[in-house]
């Protein structure tokens, strides 16, 4: 087999495309492959697909690749230009290559692979391309993705502020909870954020949201009130944030408690802030006998603790029965004299109608808590990124669960 015939094979180009030359450099682990219409090839418009005669070639153009046996390897051809009678002359597509690319579409999908794997510096230096190259491909493909995006709002939601940077600035995200992707990236949590991803829909699509779960956050109730028709019954607190008040009450009293000990002389409470924070099963093994005894000691901590922990139990529980577990559990936790906890009660208390709502929806951000991971993995991926637009095509491009990869529609 010659080497021509074996690269017209390999690339797979099909009728009229044909390999003419191979060269290959072997100093510089290079192969260049030269690609030419076969003769008597017969053209369309790439505007209206008619026949139209050729009228001559573009300049020589190259894309890379994939590598030939660790040889990088570049395809080269003249591409044809048509006359068409309505649209005029016209550069027919490669048929190896998205329109403006500089790699082969096998090459973008490797690019995009590669990048899914690991973060752009990682995937530049096992490539062989620049940074600009590869992010390129990134927003390209995002773009792309976000494109072919069906419209449809996902029946359950869950809405989140992930902090981004320093200084506090934050993102809001809405997440498909059913299909855990990311839907919609938007900066700030005001109801403005939230809003601006409700007012893409109409009525009657927003009419189809069953369950919008999130923190007890006034501007994202606001928003949801808004534009979601029955957002009473819609919105679910989420176990996740209603858990983490009150953890942060515990934290409070830690801390307060802490103080007064450590006066005294007491150290007893010395570096345990994750262990009150983490629950019970995640202790670490090796800190279980130390969390064990200072657990068992008469602490306003411990108490603190064990309220916190109790309250867990709610959302196992079937309706009925959680509501007045609920009540036990607000009585426990008012009558504690612990006044981080009695604060952290009191809100609970107040937002009890849609932490029940829990039990029609079962939505809670545990559903998205694979994708929070992921979320954060982009963050710490990203910290190279001072910009908000690249924190956020990042998410999309990782998390937004779309079709990347580029094709070519057959039509020239
Ligand atoms: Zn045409």
């Amino acid at each position: 087999m010659k080497d021509t015939e074996l690269y017209t094979a390999l690339l797979r180009l099909g009728a009229p495309w044909v390999v003419r030359e191979v060269r290959l450099d072997v100093a510089a682990e290079r192969v260049d492959v030269r690609i030419e219409e076969a003769a008597g090839a017969r053209w369309c418009c790439p505007e209206c697909g008619q026949t139209a005669p050729l009228y001559d070639h573009a300049e020589e153009r190259q894309w890379r690749h994939l590598d030939t046996c660790e040889c990088r390897t570049y395809l080269h051809a003249r591409l044809p230009r048509v006359e068409c009678r309505e649209h005029g002359v016209r550069q027919v597509h490669a048929r190896w290559a998205s329109p403006g690319s500089q790699f082969s579409l096998k090459m973008e999908s490797r690019l995009i692979d590669t990048l899914k794997e690991c973060d752009v510096t990682g995937a530049t230096r096992l490539t062989g391309t620049s940074w600009d190259e590869a992010w390129g491909l990134v927003e390209k493909a995002v773009a792309r993705g976000l494109a072919r995006k069906e419209r449809r709002i996902p029946p359950s939601l869950c809405v989140d502020e992930k902090a981004f940077a320093k200084h506090h600035r934050y993102e809001t995200v809405i997440c498909d909870a059913q299909r855990g992707t990311v839907e919609y990236v938007v900066e700030d949590r005001t109801q403005e954020s939230l809003e601006a991803y409700y007012r893409q829909f109409t009525a009657e699509e927003l009419a189809q949201v069953r369950a919008v779960a999130m923190d007890m956050w006034d501007p994202y109730v606001a928003a949801t009130r808004a534009c979601v028709p029955e957002a009473e019954k819609k919105i679910v607190f989420d176990k996740f944030h209603v858990l983490r008040t009150v953890s942060e009450a515990v934290d409070q009293v830690r801390r307060q408690e802490h103080k007064v000990l450590r006066a005294e002389g007491d150290e007893r409470l010395k570096g345990t802030k994750h262990l009150w924070l983490a629950n019970e099963e995640n202790v670490p093994e090796w800190r279980r006998a130390e969390f064990e005894a200072v657990k068992g000691e008469n602490l306003k901590t411990s108490r603190a603790w064990a309220i916190k922990e109790s309250l867990r139990t709610f959302w196992t529980l079937d309706p009925a029965p959680a509501a007045d577990y609920f009540r036990r559990w607000y009585f426990w936790a008012t009558h504690s004299r612990l006044g981080p906890v009695v604060k952290a009660a009191k809100t609970l208390h107040t937002h009890l109608a849609n932490i029940l709502t829990y039990f029609q929806h079962h939505v809670t951000n545990a559903t998205a808590e694979g994708l929070n991971s992921k979320i954060q993995m982009v963050k710490e991926m990203a910290c190279g990124f001072r910009n908000r637009q690249h924190y956020k095509t990042a998410i999309y491009f990782h998390c937004g669960g779309l079709d990347l990869y580029p094709r070519v529609e057959a039509s020239a």
